[in-house]
């Protein structure tokens, strides 16, 4: 039958759950821990730090399995949990880079994603299964609150205008439900645009003028949002049909597409 312990502070319970996971280390060293990220195993995190530190919690040989990544995020990206995990816990012990297991989040959508939870699926049940698994329930097991951040627009030396965090602008709301309702901000730069070096405009689109829709590089043109930043689908319609009587233009030299 399980066994609920209430303790007065989260301080309280970070003492006791470290205290507790560094005994069993020292028992059964190959351990297999799931983790969680989240504000509420922070301060477990610091306090199995602070006993590691003190040489009173050795997990050399112990194995983790963090519970989920953001997909489309690479674990190098300091957004994603694994740079999190990084932060509050692997950086400041001595668990093995090998044993610790994460799901790859750079993948695409689609069967991409099923074989890599299946993959990971595999790796638990080859690790023996977790034994002991670290969660942040909250009162009821659902959402309590939204943990937020301040962001404001900076502009770089490019010129161009990016969305920052403010530094320790963190805050809680209250919240039984989330809805997320979020706008475009614009192309994804990251990958081909990116490795293209295309030219960009100031708001970080793709630059392009409606006469030609060239690029800043030979035989690339540009439309759409891509080129407008977010927009309507008539601007779509629009740039489309312009575009592509450009390109039939810079082809055979002339064109009888509509404009
Ligand atoms: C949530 C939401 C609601 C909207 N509501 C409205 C609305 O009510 N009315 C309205 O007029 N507009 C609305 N819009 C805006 C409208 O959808 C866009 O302005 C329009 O779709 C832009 O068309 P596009 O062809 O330029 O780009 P997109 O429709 O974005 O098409 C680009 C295509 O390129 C593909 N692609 C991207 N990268 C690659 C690659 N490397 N290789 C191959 N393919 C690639 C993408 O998968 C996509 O299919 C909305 C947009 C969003 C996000």
């Amino acid at each position: 039958m399980a066994r609920i312990r209430i303790f007065e502070t989260p301080a309280a319970l970070a003492h006791v759950l470290a205290g507790h996971l560094a005994r069993t280390l020292t028992v059964h060293p190959a351990l297999v821990l799931g983790l969680a990220t989240g504000r509420t195993p922070i301060p477990l995190y610091r306090e199995l730090a602070r006993l590691h530190a003190a040489g009173r919690a050795d997990f050399s040989r112990a194995t983790t399995f963090n519970l989920d990544e953001f997909l489309g995020v690479g674990a190098q990206d300091p957004r994603s949990y694994r740079a999190f995990m990084q932060k509050h816990l692997f950086g400041h012990i001595n668990l093995a880079p090998r044993r610790i297991h994460f799901l790859n989040g750079a993948v695409h959508a689609g069967r991409e994603v099923q074989r890599e939870c299946d993959r990971y699926e595999r790796a638990i049940e080859r690790a023996g299964g977790i034994d002991v698994q670290i969660l942040g329930l909250g009162t009821n097991g659902h959402i309590e609150a939204l943990e937020c951040v301040r962001v404001e627009w900076l502009q770089g030396a490019d010129g161009r205008w990016t969305m920052q965090e403010m530094p320790d602008s963190a805050f809680e709301l209250k919240a039984d439900l989330v809805l997320l309702a979020m706008g475009f901000l614009g192309p994804v730069r990251a990958g081909m645009v990116a490795q293209s070096g295309v030219t960009l405009d100031p708001r970080g689109n793709v630059a392009a003028n409606t006469l030609d829709y060239q690029t800043s590089l030979p035989k690339v043109f540009a439309a759409g949002d891509m080129r407008r930043g977010q927009s309507l689908v008539v601007w779509a319609i629009r740039e489309g049909r312009q575009c592509a009587r450009a390109i039939d233009q810079f082809l055979m030299g002339s064109s009888k597409l509509p404009r």
